[in-house]
This record gives structure tokens, C-alpha cells and sequence, in this order.
């Protein structure tokens, strides 16, 4: 079997274009210009081209966006004070924290302090706690999990029942994507660096989802055949053939899991996008008063 490939980046782009059409009807008749903040707090390079990355995909969908730095000594009052001047300004609609935070700033309180209506990265400790919960529904989902839901609905797989199993536990994509399958009715195990024969555990997933972080750790014989694979991994492998040095390949083993699934997706172009084009989602949503 060769595995269908699931095209992030057709799936986002057509989501994006779809966003871009909405705000131009919101505007239109006389809604507000979604504004997206970005809270940038220090030089982490990755983060900063995260940000650009962000406000080139609202350019393009109409979204104007803001990018608010502070440096990397800023002090948790400066940062809250910051994030309390976007809560109160109405031409933003959108507030997202850009993480990681540097060590001496706490996360949590940085994040609450987001105001709820604003949280269009889902992160606010209300709108994760209302995902944990059953009969609860928070205003905003993570953008990367709610990115994976759509390329599994995309891919026409079942989530009712279905064995779930992800690997990685962190806050922005592992846990909160456990949480929503299972309000999808999935039956979710959760993996991390201390779960024991990883590869036995895999073999049971209908849908396997690899938020970790290890280049290609997950091998074609950890998968159980006819399953849906999405790799949400980001990572960088040396490779002299390249001009710069470096290719990227996701946590798991494409070119074998592709022999062995019955869909998956590829790294780049499959969940990265995705994430953008959740987060536009959301501002738009933040900003036509209609929330996720
Ligand atoms: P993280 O470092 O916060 O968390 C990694 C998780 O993986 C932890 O729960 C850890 O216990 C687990 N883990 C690490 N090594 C493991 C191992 N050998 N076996 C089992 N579990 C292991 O990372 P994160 O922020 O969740 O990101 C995970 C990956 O996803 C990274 O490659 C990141 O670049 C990528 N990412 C991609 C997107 C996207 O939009 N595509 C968004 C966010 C993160």
C-alpha cells in the first residue's frame, strides 16, 4: 500500500482563501478589519520568522497585524502591561503570546492575563480548562490542533471510536489535540519521553499523531497497516547537499510509513500550514463576534 498524501498546504491554502473572502464580506458591510498582535519578548530566531511568517498570511487575508517586541529583558510587569494595552484596543481582535517566553517570565500568568475574548491561540487557562471538560466548550482551540482535526476530517478518516494514540504531552500541541479527539469521541493514549515500548504502543493506532520533536523516530514497522498518520514534527537534519546545510523532516520515517499507511501527512507542507491557516481562522472569528 501506498499511502495517500494529505497536501497541508492545498487543504490551508484553500482555508485561507476562505477566511480572506469572509473578511472582505465583514468589512464590507461595515464590520471591523480583523487585527492580529503578536507579542514577541526577546530575539529568538525561530520565533521572530514565526511572527513574519503570521503577518505575511494576514496580509494576505485582509488581517491587519501588529508585532509588538519588547526585549528580552523585559520584566513580567512590562510584558502584562503590554498585553493589557492590546486587551483594551479595539482594533485588535486577536492577541498571541509568542513562545516560548524567556525563563524568567511565568508563562501562565503571562497567558491569563490574555483577555478571554482575544485568545485566539487558545491558550488562556479558562479556554483549556473548558477543552478538558465535558459538556464545556472553549472560545478558541489551540491553531495546530485544530489544524490536525481538519486534516483527519479532511482525510476522511473516523474519529468516533477510533484508536488514537499521541505522542508528546506538551501544552501547545500534544495535550490540547488529546483533548479535542477525545471530545471527538476518539480513544486517546498519550505518549512521552517515559512511555515504555513506544513502538508496541504505536502498532495499536488507527490514527497516529507525532508532536515530539525526534527526527524520524517513529519507524515504517511501528505502524499499524491502513492507518492515518499526521506528523506534526519540525526538525532539522544535516544535509551537505543542500544549500543551506539542512533539510527538514518530521518525527517520523516518511518514506517508510508512506509504505505501510493509508494516509498521511508530509513535513514540510503538511500540518505547518495548517497552523497559520487555523490562526486566521480564529482572528476572524475573534472579530466577527462569532467564536469557534
Ligand atoms: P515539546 O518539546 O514542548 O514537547 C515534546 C513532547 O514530546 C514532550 O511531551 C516529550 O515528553 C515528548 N517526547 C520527547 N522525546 C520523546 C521520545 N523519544 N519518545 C516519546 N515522547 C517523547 O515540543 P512541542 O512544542 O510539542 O513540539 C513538538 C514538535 O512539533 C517539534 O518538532 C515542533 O517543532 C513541532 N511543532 C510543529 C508545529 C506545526 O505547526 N507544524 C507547531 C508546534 C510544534
Amino acid at each position: 500500500m501506498t499511502a495517500k498524501i494529505l497536501d497541508g498546504k492545498a487543504i490551508a491554502g484553500k482555508a485561507r482563501q476562505e477566511v480572506a473572502d469572509q473578511v472582505g464580506k465583514l468589512v464590507a458591510k461595515g464590520g471591523p478589519t480583523p487585527g492580529l498582535a503578536a507579542v514577541l519578548v526577546g530575539d529568538d530566531p525561530a520565533s521572530h520568522s514565526y511572527v513574519r511568517a503570521k503577518r505575511k498570511a494576514c496580509a494576505q487575508a485582509g488581517i491587519d497585524s501588529y508585532r509588538c517586541a519588547l526585549p528580552a529583558d523585559a520584566t513580567q510587569e512590562q510584558v502584562i502591561d503590554l498585553v493589557g494595552q492590546l486587551n483594551g484596543d479595539e482594533k485588535v481582535h486577536g492577541i498571541l503570546v509568542q513562545l516560548p517566553l524567556p525563563d524568567h517570565l511565568d508563562e501562565e500568568t503571562v497567558l491569563g492575563s490574555v483577555d478571554i475574548l482575544k485568545d485566539v491561540d487558545g491558550l488562556h487557562p479558562i479556554n483549556i480548562g473548558r477543552l478538558a471538560q465535558k459538556g464545556r466548550e472553549p472560545l478558541f482551540v489551540p491553531a495546530t490542533p485544530v489544524g490536525i482535526l481538519e486534516l483527519l476530517r479532511q482525510s476522511g478518516a473516523t474519529l468516533e471510536g477510533a484508536e488514537v494514540i499521541v505522542l508528546g504531552r506538551s501544552n501547545i500541541v500534544g495535550m490540547p489535540t488529546a483533548l479535542l479527539l477525545i471530545k471527538e469521541d476518539a480513544t486517546v493514549t498519550v505518549c512521552h519521553s517515559r512511555t515504555r515500548a513506544l513502538d508496541q504502543v504505536c502498532r495499536r493506532a488507527d490514527i497516529l499523531i507525532a508532536a515530539i520533536g525526534q527526527p524520524e523516530l517513529v519507524r515504517g514497522s511501528w505502524i499499524k497497516p491502513g492507518s492515518t498518520i499526521i506528523d506534526v514534527g519540525i526538525n532539522r537534519v544535516q544535509d551537505p547537499s543542500k544549500e543551506r546545510g539542512y533539510r527538514l523532516v518530521g518525527d517520523v520515517a516518511f518514506e517508510e510509513a508512506r509504505q505501510v499507511a493509508s494516509a498521511i501527512t508530509p513535513v514540510p507542507g503538511g500540518v505547518g500550514p495548517m497552523t497559520i491557516a487555523m490562526l486566521l481562522k480564529n482572528t476572524l472569528h475573534a472579530a466577527s463576534g462569532s467564536y469557534a
